[in-house]
């Protein structure tokens, strides 16, 4: 039987999520706990998603927008994607047969043989980095760090283009130091194109009032213009572009 995919959301004009207009497929399901993230309603694996589809039925539906995603392509975000990889591969497997790009957003965090499968049909892949903080990380995000920083050694030995996301917390993650560290530590792999450096907002907050659940940075404003140029400046300085 064909394996289908769970799939909490689409959306036909993505264009923050990689380059040009994309099709965007939020999964449903992950199983780190970012204290900032913005969809909470990804996390049950079992929640109720807004489509079960094979991935020749996703083809098709991207495949009505493909004149506009022509200089784009797909990207599958989640919560986790790579929670459904044999899903995902197939996916990706006929985009490309299709002549689609295709870009996958991951925590990096599932990095089994079946998730790095995946990569042989990932033309690009957006890898959130948390925090370099190995102490830090499991605070932010209720699992360890160490998976992120094999998946990224597995992107650099298959050569699959990446673009670092990071999202920059005041309080948590808004310090030069830990921000110095990680430049440095991406400057390393020959695969990262360039950084995504994301200031925390706090628009995702209402999800947790309609899910009953609790908001842990109640207390936090969202990062300062001032505060993003300064991070940016700091990987700037490793020539890493932002
Ligand atoms: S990895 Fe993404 S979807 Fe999962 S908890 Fe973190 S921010 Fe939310």
């Amino acid at each position: 039987m064909e394996v289908k995919g769970n799939i909490h959301s689409l959306e036909s004009f993505g264009t923050v999520d990689g380059p040009g207009i994309r099709f965007v497929v939020f999964m449903q399901g992950c199983p780190l706990r970012c204290l900032y993230c913005h969809n909470p309603d990804t996390w049950d694996s079992k929640g109720l998603a807004k489509y079960q589809m094979t991935p020749e039925e996703l083809l098709a539906e991207v495949l009505r927008y493909k004149n506009f995603i022509a200089k784009g392509g797909v990207t599958v975000t989640g919560g986790e994607p790579l929670l459904q990889a044999e899903f995902l591969r197939e996916f990706f497997r006929l985009c490309r047969e299709a002549g689609i790009h295709t870009a996958l957003d991951t925590s990096g965090y599932i990095c089994t043989p079946k998730a790095l499968a995946v990569l042989e049909y990932a033309d690009l892949v957006l890898l959130d980095i948390k925090t370099i903080d190995p102490e830090l990380h499991p605070r932010l995000t209720a699992v360890k760090l160490d998976n992120t920083l094999r998946f990224l050694d597995e992107l650099e030995k298959r050569g699959v283009p990446v673009w670092i996301r990071h999202v920059i917390v005041p309080g948590l993650t808004d310090n030069d130091e830990a921000l110095d560290k990680l430049a440095e530590y991406i400057n390393h792999y020959t695969v990262v194109q360039k950084a995504e450096l994301l200031p925390y907002h706090t628009m995702g907050t209402y999800k947790y009032e309609a899910q009953g659940l609790d908001y842990k940075l109640k207390e936090v404003e969202p990062l300062s213009a001032e505060r993003l140029a300064n991070a940016k400046e700091i990987f700037k300085k490793h020539g890493i572009t932002v």
